[in-house]
């Protein structure tokens, strides 16, 4: 390696940076802490793609900023819009590595699904993001970073409103990073999400939900159960032979939920595995105690999955049940199917992204408008 490319490897991704993280690090330099909080508007709200275009910085910190750090850009390699009006992004990270995030409109929302890993290592049989396995983990910046790349499609006027952790990958595998992704979301000199608005999901880390249970973040917590016996999700899922149900609704139970907030079970419904009139008392009894709802997901099918969608009245039978018992179940219908964008279908082997490019994710660079150049 030379010695130009080992300094490129080792100054630090300025979007990898917390705003306090931001402060000491420029603390290093001999510049107050405002001038961090102009840095990180720049980076997050301004959304430039090169240091130099910090005009308001002295010329020599700028300058110092150039020659030690840097913004690894996300490149948009693909954009596909569903006919629901799901849009779906092919991102490109600096080495090469690509990672799909999804923007899903529904009435009066607009919610962007970001991925936390490239690929991932859980396994669970019903998704298609674990037939990759897990290339690597996301920096905080490439976490964060999609978010500004999905906004960067938006036409003017409209806005992101929720933020999901439910693309490729496990959240809770790769805390750290998704933690200080988290604090850059929701700090207010950036983009300013409130933790209401985001989710985590995660598909039963128990010590990971203990952690997020521990911060101050103060996200949304959804778990992916999607079985009502150790058997069935040791083998739908298998993290459960490490933390069972008992132990994993455990964890739920202590996760502390503000006054009229909900935790999110999700359960996908595969025909004749999970389905069963006595899964579904059994879940009653399960999430007894705990302020929760239930999202019921259809199985999206691919010729990789070994499992069948429930039938419609399958899933409503299943509802009615929940709903009985006093449990909130909601039948989610399933959004950019079509583009696989849908929940457990991001892969990046799926090639036929339609619109294949290179380009920067700022809005300047003309990335097209779901639905204006992909819509049908
Ligand atoms: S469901 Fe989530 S945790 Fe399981 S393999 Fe897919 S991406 Fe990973």
């Amino acid at each position: 390696m030379t010695a130009v490319s080992m300094a490129a490897v080792q100054v630090p991704d300025l979007r990898d940076f917390t705003l306090s993280e931001l402060t000491e690090w420029i603390g290093g330099f001999g510049e107050p802490p405002y001038r961090a909080r102009q840095i990180f508007r720049w980076l997050w709200k301004r959304q430039i793609h090169s240091i130099s275009e910090m005009t308001d910085l002295p010329r020599a910190f700028r300058e110092a900023l150039v020659a030690r750090a840097r913004l690894s850009p996300l490149s948009v390699v693909g954009v596909q819009s569903s006919r629901d009006g799901t849009g779906k992004l092919l991102l490109r990270l600096s080495d090469g590595e690509e990672i799909e995030a999804v923007l899903i409109p529904e009435a009066r929302r607009l919610t962007a699904c970001i991925s936390s890993q490239a690929g991932c290592a859980m396994g669970c049989r019903f998704c298609l993001t674990a037939t990759m396995g897990l290339h690597r983990n996301l920096r905080p910046a490439e976490i964060a970073g999609q978010v500004l790349a999905l906004a960067s499609t938006l036409a003017p006027g409209e806005h992101i409103t929720h933020i999901v952790l439910m693309g490729m990958g496990e959240p809770l595998a790769n805390y750290a990073a998704t933690e200080k992704a988290l604090q850059i979301l929701t700090a207010k000199t950036g983009l300013g999400f409130s933790p209401r608005r985001i989710t985590v999901s995660t598909v039963g880390l128990v010590p990971g939900i203990r952690r997020l249970a521990r911060s101050d973040l103060g996200v949304n917590l959804a778990v992916s159960l999607t079985a009502t016996t150790d058997e069935v999700r040791n083998d739908l899922i298998p993290i459960n032979d490490r933390y069972p149900l008992s132990e994993l609704l455990r964890a739920c139970r202590e996760f502390p939920l503000p006054p009229r907030r909900r935790m999110t079970f999700e359960y996908v419904l595969m025909a004749g595995v999970n389905d069963h009139v006595e899964d579904a008392h059994r879940l009653v009894k399960l999430l007894k105690g705990i302020r929760c709802k239930v999202n019921l997901i259809p199985l999206n099918e691919a010729p990789e999955i070994p499992f069948h969608r429930s039938s419609r009245q399958r899933t409503e039978a299943f509802q009615k049940i929940l709903e009985r018992a006093g449990t909130i179940g909601t039948i989610r219908e399933s959004r950019g199917q079509d583009i696989s964008a849908a929940c457990g279908m991001l892969a990046t082997a799926d090639r036929s992204l339609d619109t294949a490019r290179s380009v920067p994710y700022t809005p300047e660079c003309g990335v097209e408008q779901f639905g204006s150049s992909l819509g049908s």
